[in-house]
């Protein structure tokens, strides 16, 4: 399998897309992000890798982060967290308010923000929330073998200035008792992680951990990996979840940056960018994209 003819052919027929999405605009460094990159990285199981696009220009990650702050916090606490966050699908927005009254300030999912927010609360226990950052960063450093990857504190700020909804969620949380530290500081350490900035390279290379298959990964257990990857598969598109199952068949964690991390088990690492998104807040293109390489490859985990 030509794995380098596909993804040219998948380049060229994004060029001529017309409906690229509209880029988010809610957190305004974003909205100065131009609809028109693009770019897609695979690594595959083999050590091989294989780019098409601007794969190096660094991203937002955004909600991409929460895959690897779930690692974390499970290698950390354990299934302990589930007593906090559960692992049903939302059905409802990435910021949705409402399920959370009815569910006692227990949020679905570790992907919805209400459960990144509940993670993230967890990594941070009663460290400094620069302390923690350093660990996330690290984490993320270690997992692509590359050590140039960082925050982009313009994007943090601008997030925080503007990021009601995720205080609001907290504050809602910490009076159900679900949230361990001020609000104010799990959303400060929330906002910076959604700011790291990675290129599809440094992305696609930072979700080998989660390829499982032969090579198991020394970040998080087999066993972890399985769950986390069934997560993303239900979770990992929020109400679009359901849909990029049925388009694509993997595993897959999107940011409103445009990104979407994607694993094929056992086979490949697939990173994509492209900053315009649906009006689930997911990549338009991204998602094109993977469908088609998932059509090329025959990678779906449905055979
Ligand atoms: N930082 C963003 C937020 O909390 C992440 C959302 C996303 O990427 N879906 O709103």
């Amino acid at each position: 399998m030509d794995l380098q003819a596909i993804l040219n052919t998948i380049f060229d027929e994004m060029q001529g897309q017309s409906d690229r999405g509209a880029v988010a605009d809610y957190i305004p460094e974003l909205a100065q992000v131009s609809p028109t990159h693009f770019a897609m990285s695979i690594c595959t199981a083999d050590g091989q890798s294989y780019h098409v696009g601007e794969t190096a220009v660094p991203f937002s990650i955004q909600s991409v982060s929460k895959v690897f702050t779930l690692a974390l916090a499970l290698g950390r606490l354990g299934d302990q967290l589930w007593t906090r966050v559960g692992r049903e699908p939302s059905g409802l927005a990435f910021n949705s308010m409402v399920q959370l009254e009815h569910e006692n300030g227990i949020p679905r999912n570790p992907f919805i923000n209400a459960g990144a927010l509940v993670v993230t609360d967890a990594i941070l226990a009663r460290n400094a929330p620069r302390e923690v950052l350093g660990e996330i960063l690290r984490f993320v450093r270690q997992a692509a073998g590359d050590d140039d990857i960082h925050i982009n504190h313009r994007v943090a700020k601008s997030e925080q200035a503007t990021g009601h909804r995720n205080l609001a969620l907290a504050h809602f949380m910490r009076a159900h008792g679900n949230m361990h530290n001020a609000p104010e500081l799990s959303c400060g350490v929330y906002f910076h992680q959604c700011a790291i900035e990675m290129s599809t390279r440094q992305l696609a290379q930072a979700g080998r951990f989660l390829m499982g298959g032969h090579a198991p990964s020394r970040l998080l257990s087999p066993a972890r990996v399985r769950r986390i990857n069934a997560l993303m598969m239900t979770c990992g598109h929020y109400d679009g979840s359901g849909d990029f199952a049925f388009r694509v068949g993997l595993p897959g964690k999107s940011g409103v940056g445009g990104g979407i991390l994607v694993i094929a088990p056992g086979r490949a690492s697939i990173a994509v960018w492209s900053p315009g998104l649906d009006a689930q807040g997911n990549s338009r293109l991204g998602t094109v994209a993977v469908e088609r390489l998932a059509q090329a490859t025959r990678w779906s985990v449905f055979g």
